[in-house]
C-alpha cells in the first residue's frame, strides 16, 4: 500500500512560478496587462500557429471558437463520445446540436473510417456538421491529415480539442500549429500538462478568427476605430458590436503560464519516461496498454489501461482495490452520449459501442511530472494485487 495518496494527475509548481505570480501581485495590472499577451505569444510561437487567444478555461475557448466559426441555431457539431463534457457542450451554448462519431478501438480517438461513413450518410440527409471536434485523447494525436481531407470534401470546420496534448507532435510537427484545423484549444487545468490554475488558449492561423475570439472573450467590445459603426465620440470611446462574455485570463494566470511554458518539454519528456516504464512493468498483466503511434509524440496527459475480461476481475473491483491502497486512479471517460443530459436528446447505450466497450474496462493510472519511480512501483504492486 502506498504510504501517501498518489493522485492520477497533479501540477508541478516551481519557485520561479511562484515568484512570477507574486511579481504580478506587486504590479499595477492584475488583469489586462502584459503577461497574458506574452503567454499567448509564447504558446503561438511554440506551436507554430500565428495567433494565440488566452481565456479563463478550455471550455470558454471551445465556446468562443464555435462562435468565431459561426456556429448557431440549426447547425450541428460532431465530436467523440470518449471525451470530457466540454467538447460537446460548446455546441449547445451556441444553440446548435451535437452528434457523436464512435472511436477507433485501438487509438480511442474519433474513428476516421466511421467519420467518413457518417458523413456520406449525413450528406444524403442534408445533416452535415458545420464543425467537427477531434479530441487528442490522452495526448495521442488524431489522424488530422485525413480528417482535414474529409473537411474539404464535406465542407466542415475543425476545432482540435488538444486539452490533453500540449507539447505533443503530430507527424513531427507541434500540436496546435493548425495545419489541419481552423482552431486548436488547450486546457491549463492543474491535472493537465502545464497549468494556469484555470485557463485555456486557442491557437489559429486566421487573423479574422483570432480577432473574433478576442471580441467574444471580452463582452463583444472593441476599441478599434476601424471596427466601429460610425465615428468614435472621443478617445475614451468603445463600442459593443457583438454579444460577448467575460472569459478573460488574469495576469496572475498569464504570468504562471509564461513560467510553466519554460518546463513544458521537460514535463512531457518525464511523462514519456514514466509511460515507457509502465509499458515494461505491466506488459504481462491481463490488461490492454494504451496505444502510442511511433510516428507521433503524445502529450501523454493520461495513461489509460483497460482491464481484460480474462483477468476475471471487473473494472469496479480493480478500481476499488486500487483506491483502497491509496492509488488515486480515475476513469476517462464515461461515454458522453450516455450522460443523462445527452440521453434526453435521444442518444442511447449501444449507439457507440467502441467507446462503450472501452469504458467497461477503463482505468487511468497516475501519471504526472513528480511521480517518482518508487511511487510508480507502488502503483504497479497495487495493480498486481488488485488483479489477483
Ligand atoms: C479538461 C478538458 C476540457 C476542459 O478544460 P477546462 O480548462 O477545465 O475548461 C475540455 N476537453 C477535454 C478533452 C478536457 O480534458
Amino acid at each position: 500500500m502506498a504510504t501517501q495518496f498518489i493522485p492520477y494527475g497533479r501540477q508541478h509548481i516551481t519557485q520561479a512560478d511562484i515568484d512570477a505570480v507574486v511579481q504580478v501581485l506587486h504590479s499595477d495590472f492584475l488583469t489586462q496587462g502584459s503577461q497574458v499577451p506574452a503567454f499567448e505569444k509564447l504558446v503561438a510561437d511554440y506551436t507554430g500557429a500565428k495567433f494565440g487567444v488566452a481565456v479563463n478555461s478550455a471550455t470558454s475557448a471551445l465556446h468562443i471558437a464555435c462562435l468565431a466559426l459561426g456556429l448557431g441555431k440549426g447547425d450541428i457539431l460532431w465530436t467523440t463520445p470518449n471525451t470530457f463534457v466540454a467538447s460537446a457542450n460548446c455546441a449547445l451554448y451556441c444553440a446548435a446540436s451535437v452528434d457523436f462519431v464512435d472511436v477507433d478501438p485501438i487509438t480511442l480517438n474519433l474513428s476516421v473510417e466511421k467519420l467518413a461513413e457518417k458523413l456520406e450518410i449525413a450528406k444524403t440527409q442534408n445533416k452535415l456538421p458545420k464543425i467537427v471536434v477531434p479530441v487528442h485523447f490522452a495526448g495521442e494525436p488524431c489522424d488530422m491529415a485525413k480528417i482535414h481531407e474529409l473537411s474539404k470534401t464535406y465542407g466542415f470546420k475543425i476545432i482540435e480539442d488538444a486539452s490533453h496534448a500540449i507539447g505533443g507532435k503530430y507527424d513531427g510537427k507541434p500540436i496546435g500549429n493548425c495545419e489541419f484545423s481552423d482552431i486548436t484549444v488547450f486546457s491549463f487545468h492543474p491535472v493537465k500538462i502545464i497549468t494556469t490554475a484555470e485557463g485555456g488558449l486557442a491557437t489559429t492561423n486566421s487573423q479574422a478568427l483570432a480577432e473574433k475570439m478576442q471580441l467574444f472573450r471580452s463582452h463583444g467590445i472593441t476599441r478599434e476605430v476601424d471596427k466601429m459603426v460610425g465615428e468614435p465620440d472621443g478617445s475614451w470611446y468603445y463600442q459593443q458590436i457583438d454579444l460577448g462574455f467575460n472569459y478573460r485570463m488574469t495576469e496572475l494566470q498569464g504570468a504562471l503560464g509564461v513560467s510553466q511554458m519554460a518546463n513544458l518539454d521537460k514535463f512531457v519528456a518525464r511523462r514519456h519516461e514514466l509511460a515507457k516504464r509502465y509499458d515494461e512493468l505491466l506488459k504481462d498483466f491481463p490488461i490492454i496498454l494504451p496505444f502510442r503511434n511511433p510516428n507521433n509524440y503524445s502529450g501523454l496527459h493520461l495513461y489509460p489501461i483497460q482491464i481484460k475480461v480474462e483477468s476475471g476481475k471487473t473494472r469496479k473491483q480493480v478500481f476499488d482495490t486500487l483506491r483502497e491502497q491509496n492509488i488515486g486512479v480515475n476513469v476517462h471517460y464515461i461515454p458522453l452520449h450516455t450522460q443523462p443530459y445527452y440521453a434526453k436528446m435521444g442518444f442511447q447505450q449501444g449507439d457507440l459501442v467502441n467507446a462503450e466497450n472501452y469504458y467497461q474496462g477503463a482505468i487511468s493510472l497516475p501519471l504526472f511530472y513528480d511521480l517518482t519511480d518508487e511511487m510508480q512501483d507502488d502503483v504497479v504492486r497495487a495493480l498486481q494485487k488488485a488483479l489477483n
